[in-house]
């Protein structure tokens, strides 16, 4: 059996969004309708006593909608997604998806995961900046922060993280520094 499952906290945690611990019942044991994604390992539940539904259903939603989902089912609350499509539960199933959220992943698809913005290591040869500073994230398409502009109001430096040309460093854009701060 696969721990496909985890890529789904995994995800949900990458986005700040809350959950309870992964019991064995919400995972690959427990009682499950038979031939149950939970069975091969794909399929987590989320309960609402511990994790924040709509949260979870906002931010899984998008993957479960449309040819390319990576999500297959996606069931809860007011919501049910099977194989890229909205349908209407029967009363049974959504009678049963009214304390928790089940989310079972497509075979062999897994949610992307960001990665975390590497630290850059302090260059003491460098200037300090200076402030007051104005700070810029910058975001992709998902909405996964990637990087960062700091600007020097009073000096007029710069600074980005990371650099277009140079991946994972903090470099200077531009600036015009102080190299005498008080
Ligand atoms: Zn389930």
């Amino acid at each position: 059996m696969s721990d496909a499952w985890r890529n789904i906290d995994q995800f949900l945690t990458a986005h700040g969004v809350r959950y309870g611990p992964p019991l064995v019942s919400q995972t690959t044991g427990g009682k499950h309708k038979p031939n149950s994604l939970h069975y091969d390992g794909r399929a987590r539940d989320y309960g609402v006593s511990n994790s924040d539904l709509p949260a979870v259903m906002l931010m899984l939603r998008p993957y479960a909608i449309g040819p390319d989902h990576i999500i297959e089912e996606l069931f809860g609350l007011s919501l049910y997604i099977d194989s890229g499509k909205i349908f209407a539960p029967t009363k049974a199933l959504y009678a049963s998806h009214q304390d928790h959220v089940h989310v079972g992943l497509r075979a062999g698809r897994l949610l992307p995961i960001p990665e975390k913005v590497p630290m850059p290591a302090d260059n003491p040869d460098l200037p300090n900046i200076e402030g007051p500073l104005s700070f810029h994230p910058i975001a992709d398409d998902l909405g996964n922060v990637v990087g960062y502009y700091i600007f020097s109001v009073s000096t007029g430096e710069l600074h980005a993280h990371p650099h277009p040309d140079h991946p994972g460093k903090v470099v200077y854009l531009s600036r015009s520094e102080d190299l005498t701060p008080d």
